[in-house]
């Protein structure tokens, strides 16, 4: 088989598609502007196990579902094939669910971003891009920064003057160019595309770039191999822009188009910070997108974005899944945060944290029921917040 099975690119709103030959944004039709979604020419009758067999352990391994062509474009610091860790220590009432934890702790640059920015940075390289640029609410500039040095690319970061100085100063030793923001991330992103217009630099802002969902996407490709593709029943997820939900849900799809799993799906949960909860206050009010929300400062700085460019996308992903959406309180954050590092010996991210709380949360009004398997993604390390931690 080819290094790549990509064949185009389609709007999921409105069906145009456009060539993954040239460098692309989002949908072009101005009453659209949706996100994009790369489409596969998926095989038949492949064995899985047999074709990853051997694979490194990176998300490249699944390198036919990725969109780089040519192998000397792919950028990588060996993300992904994070591993899965089954809850030992830690329980909650009848302690009657198997849960675990996909710890993507131990990623370059110590969070999840690595994954869709190595491809996102990749693909730029294969079309010729030498400038790049993102808003960030942290762990995206870091990301962008490391696998822009690897790459021998010039990156661009924008990041909020509060966010923790461990993310600016990774930043700078990656040798990016970092503008420090008086604001949140919108406003980050408004003067990122101003200056990105002006420069002629690639803007990998969130969904408004159609790869980083591909390198996200392998999450859910990893999660059916190490479960031995029989797919927990519900899967709880820290969102921001929502990258990470969307991307799993589209590996769900094209696994199930080749047979790799039956039509089966877990129940996808979002987890919100209470300071930026739109898609939760959206999803059960019924709406079809959600509302600009931003109360302020979270210590879950990758949940800071007060309206996801893809809110539709994500509400859909919510609904079609018979999932649900609830925000926590950093408050809970820091004292989830706090027993997961006690009990399991793990220090993760707040973003991670919060899943622990609504887990609980979820349990409390029976919406988890005995017995059903539990997969919460533990997104960023905790070691790269401590300043927003009181200990
Ligand atoms: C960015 C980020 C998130 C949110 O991810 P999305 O895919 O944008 O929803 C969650 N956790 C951490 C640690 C992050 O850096
Ligand atoms: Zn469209």
């Amino acid at each position: 088989m080819k290094l790549s099975l990509i064949e185009d690119l389609h709007c999921p709103a409105c069906g145009t598609r456009y060539s993954s030959a040239l460098v692309q944004t989002v949908c072009l039709n101005e009453t659209c502007k949706s996100s994009l979604f790369a489409s596969y020419e998926l095989p038949l009758a492949v064995d899985p196990d047999k074709l990853f067999s051997g694979r490194p352990a990176s998300m490249w391994r699944y390198h036919e579902f990725l969109p780089v062509n040519n192998p000397e474009n792919i950028v990588t610091l060996g993300e992904g094939f994070t591993p899965l860790l089954p809850l030992r220590n830690l329980r909650y009432k009848d302690n009657d669910n198997q849960v675990f934890w996909k710890d993507e702790s131990g990623n370059p640059t110590g969070s999840f971003k690595a994954r869709g920015i190595s491809s996102a940075v990749s693909k730029a390289k294969e079309l010729g891009i030498t400038d790049i640029v993102t808003p960030t609410a942290g762990n995206a500039g870091g990301a962008l920064a490391a696998y822009c040095a690897q790459g021998s690319l010039n990156a661009y970061v924008y990041m909020p003057r509060l966010t923790p100085k461990v993310f600016k100063d990774e930043c700078r030793l990656y040798g990016a160019n970092l503008i420090e923001v008086d604001g949140n991330i919108a406003d980050c992103g408004k003067l990122a595309e101003r200056d990105a217009i002006e420069n002629g630099w690639f803007q990998v802002s969130t969904l408004k770039e159609p790869y980083r969902l591909e390198g996200k996407k392998t999450m859910g490709y990893e999660i059916a191999e190490q479960f031995n593709w029989n797919i927990p029943d519900v899967i709880l997820y820290p969102t921001g822009g929502g990258t990470g939900l969307i991307g799993i849900w589209k590996a769900f799809d094209e696994m199930e188009k080749m047979g790799w799993i039956g039509s089966r799906r877990p129940r996808m949960v979002a987890v919100q910070s209470a300071s930026c909860d739109g898609i939760t206050q959206a999803f059960h009010q019924h709406e079809l997108s959600s509302q600009f929300v931003d109360h302020g400062f979270t210590i879950a700085n990758g949940l800071r974005v007060p309206k996801p460019y893809a809110d539709k996308l994500i509400l859909k992903v919510l609904r079609e899944s018979a999932g649900t959406a609830l925000s926590i309180t950093d408050q809970d954050m820091e004292t989830a945060l706090k027993e997961i590092a006690r009990k399991e010996g793990m220090l993760i991210a707040p973003e991670g944290a919060a899943l622990w709380q609504a887990f609980k949360t979820l349990k409390d009004h029976n919406w988890i029921a005995p017995g059903e398997r539990v997969l919460l993604l533990n997104t960023g390390n905790g070691y790269k917040y401590l300043e927003n931690i009181n200990i």
